[in-house]
């Protein structure tokens, strides 16, 4: 059996004292489960050995015989780790000896050399991964960590099953191809969907929704294209956790999808908050949902994630990296290496190719890169953004202006993103004196995806992470910024609060608080609404940002119109995608040079204009495919 040669030969490589109850895979990873509690003690000295062997990431694990009984074994890790640690959690996986041990100061529980955690697997057998808990207590993150625990026996088969598909090897000696369709997002901003297949495999790249429109033939992705068959799907890669990326995904696991979705820790943790947001508002709207909480743990049970810059077969024929795009916390450009090195294709998603105050910029360096894929929000001639002091100024002159007259700010935000960013920017300039000391009221989501960003600093640029880690001090975590949770307490900070600021979902008045706020707000002069964010065709916002004053806004069954008094601002510096400056200058630093350019993810003029653009510029190949068209890479 060809499929299960490499696990033969690890066996052989094995000393007969190892007591082996089974080898088996974990996804691209293979795992050996021992008996031995001496060869377990040897067991980093043995990997390394079995590694340089076989070029394949390997772990060893007690077999459960030999696992301390978990209330016995949390107790020993609570008395062995110091209390300064601050442990928040401990979780099992028992089927796959795993404990996850959650605390404030990770550094604390690793102790010096690892020696602590050395202990942990020599005493109770448990191999301990460390996790930092979230610095604002998420009944999300909790309950996503639950999901995975509770379903280790699951979650360990179903990681075999993946292994012994990408293990099963394939037929070099057939015609090679590559091509990729466009099931959505292409010459528009929405239900981002592409299928990458080869003769070998089937790869969705992310699986949105538009979340501007509720016609379903302009809201989903083209799955009833006659290449799409969902029986036969390998595998799932999300790019971010905006909805536009992953908001339809769950819905495949309705209609029986069950293999694995890959990206990121906290995109899975984001998207899955957004998801159930979003079901939240469908709910309220009395619209027919698309998919339950039900699906969306589906979705976390089948979920592989995966740091920055970690190489992982997907299938027997590809082999996946995610880079930093510095869009959203955890958001990744996509590299895959496909055929062995026949081709290397890279799928950008959004990106930002600018140092912003809480993330990096878009890696620039790949080994190799021959085709890449590459967004055009801002693609157009004219879409140059002022630069960040500008526009950070700018926001220092509305909140003045409208403090001094007594007003009160609405900012609509997409949740995730530009929130944080407005935080780290509203943070900064109160502390620094340059604006009164105002509350800065965090609505529900905003509030919860801020939780998740305070548990990832990892993913932060470094700055933030000197800050966080040396000094102690995390901007998020400001008392300037104020919860608000219900719509009671919505009511009243309208009404008996005096001036500041909001931040509230959705970013294009789409559904959502801030629909709430601005219609509260919208018919009194002092106040004033900043739009940070990209306002879809269509939406509310957009019409409120062409200043548009009469407004009809259905709700409950009835309409109103709602006349715009307030101030409205737009401010395009702070967005999270790259502007036309960043994306002509990201092609020109990619090093390797790309010999083929698709762009997508834009309005269609943008597309087009960027194609021509790069074509004239680099003297590269472009192409700005419709939906439904496909592509032959190679
Ligand atoms: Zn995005």
């Amino acid at each position: 059996m060809k499929k299960f040669e490499i696990l033969e030969r690890i066996k052989q490589e094995l000393p007969k004292t190892s007591m082996v109850a089974d080898v088996c895979f974990e996804g691209a990873n293979i795992v050996i489960y021992t008996k031995s509690r001496t060869f377990l003690k040897k067991s980093r000295d043995t990997a390394k050995e079995i590694v340089s062997k076989v070029k394949k990431r390997i772990e060893i694990r007690a077999d459960e015989s030999l696992l301390m009984h978990e209330a016995e074994a949390k107790e020993f890790i609570k008395k062995l780790i110091p209390s300064e640690a601050g442990i928040s959690e401990i979780w099992f996986d028992s089927k796959r000896s795993l404990t996850l041990i959650e605390a404030d100061k990770p550094g604390l529980v690793i102790g010096k050399d690892g020696k602590i955690l050395e202990t942990i697997m020599n005493e109770t057998c448990w191999i301990p991964k460390i996790r930092r808990s979230p610095a604002i207590k998420s009944e999300l993150i909790n309950s996503i960590r639950r999901t995975i625990f509770e379903n280790s026996d699951y979650r360990r088969k179903f990681m075999n099953q993946i292994g012994e598909k990408i293990y099963s090897g394939w037929d070099k000696t057939k015609p090679y191809w590559i091509r990729i369709s466009c099931l959505g997002g292409a010459r528009e901003v929405g239900r981002s969907c592409y299928l990458l297949q080869t003769p070998e495999s089937r790869v969705l790249i992310d699986c949105g929704v538009n979340v501007a429109s509720d016609e379903p033939s302009i809201a989903y992705p083209h799955l009833e294209a006659p290449e799409f068959d969902i029986s036969s799907l390998d595998a799932v890669i999300i790019s971010h956790a905006h909805l536009d990326h992953s908001g339809f995904l769950p819905y495949l696991y309705k209609y029986g999808y069950k293999g694995p979705v890959y990206c990121t820790e906290p995109t899975r943790d984001i998207m899955a908050l957004l998801q159930l947001d979003s079901i939240d508002i469908a709910q309220k709207e009395v619209k027919k949902t698309l998919f339950t909480s039900k699906e969306i743990r589906e979705m976390i049970k089948h979920t592989i994630t995966l740091n920055y810059g970690e190489v992982t077969d997907i299938t027997p024929d590809m082999r996946i990296t995610l880079h930093d795009s510095g869009h959203i916390l955890g958001s990744s450009m996509v590299h895959f290496n496909i055929g062995d090195g026949y081709h290397n294709f890279m799928y950008t998603s959004d990106f930002k190719y600018i140092n912003s105050r809480m993330l990096g910029k878009a890696e620039t360096e790949f080994q190799r890169l021959e085709t890449i894929m590459i967004e055009s929000t801002y693609g157009g001639k004219g879409n140059v953004q002022p630069s960040r002091e500008d526009c950070e100024k700018e926001i220092v002159e509305i909140v003045k202006k409208t403090v001094a007259r007594g007003g009160k700010i609405l900012i609509p935000v997409l949740g995730v993103g530009r929130a944080q960013e407005v935080m780290f920017v509203l943070e900064d300039m109160i502390r620094d004196g340059q604006i009164p000391e105002i509350p800065v009221y965090i609505d529900g989501m905003v509030w919860h995806v801020t939780a998740i960003n305070t548990t990832y600093p990892e993913f932060m640029n470094r700055e933030v992470r000197n800050s966080i880690f040396k000094e102690g001090r995390n901007p998020l975590l400001s008392g300037v910024f104020k919860e608000v949770g219900s719509q009671k307490e919505r009511i009243q900070l309208i009404e008996e609060k005096g001036p500041c600021v909001i931040l509230a979902t959705s970013g294009m008045l789409s559904g959502g608080p801030s629909v709430e706020y601005f219609k509260r707000m919208a018919e009194d002069r002092r106040n004033s609404i900043v739009f940070v964010s990209y306002q879809g065709e269509g939406t509310l916002g957009r019409r409120v940002q062409k200043g548009e004053t009469r407004l009809p806004i259905s709700s409950d069954n009835r309409t109103n119109v709602f006349e715009v008094k307030m101030e409205v601002y737009s401010i395009e510096g702070l967005s999270g995608h790259a502007d036309r400056r960043e994306l002509m200058n990201y092609i020109s630093n990619l090093n390797p040079r790309p010999k083929r350019v698709i762009i997508n993810h834009g309005e269609s003029s943008r597309c087009l204009d960027l194609a021509s653009s790069i074509h004239k510029n680099f003297r590269v190949e472009t192409t700005a495919p419709r939906n439904l068209d496909a592509i032959r890479i190679r």
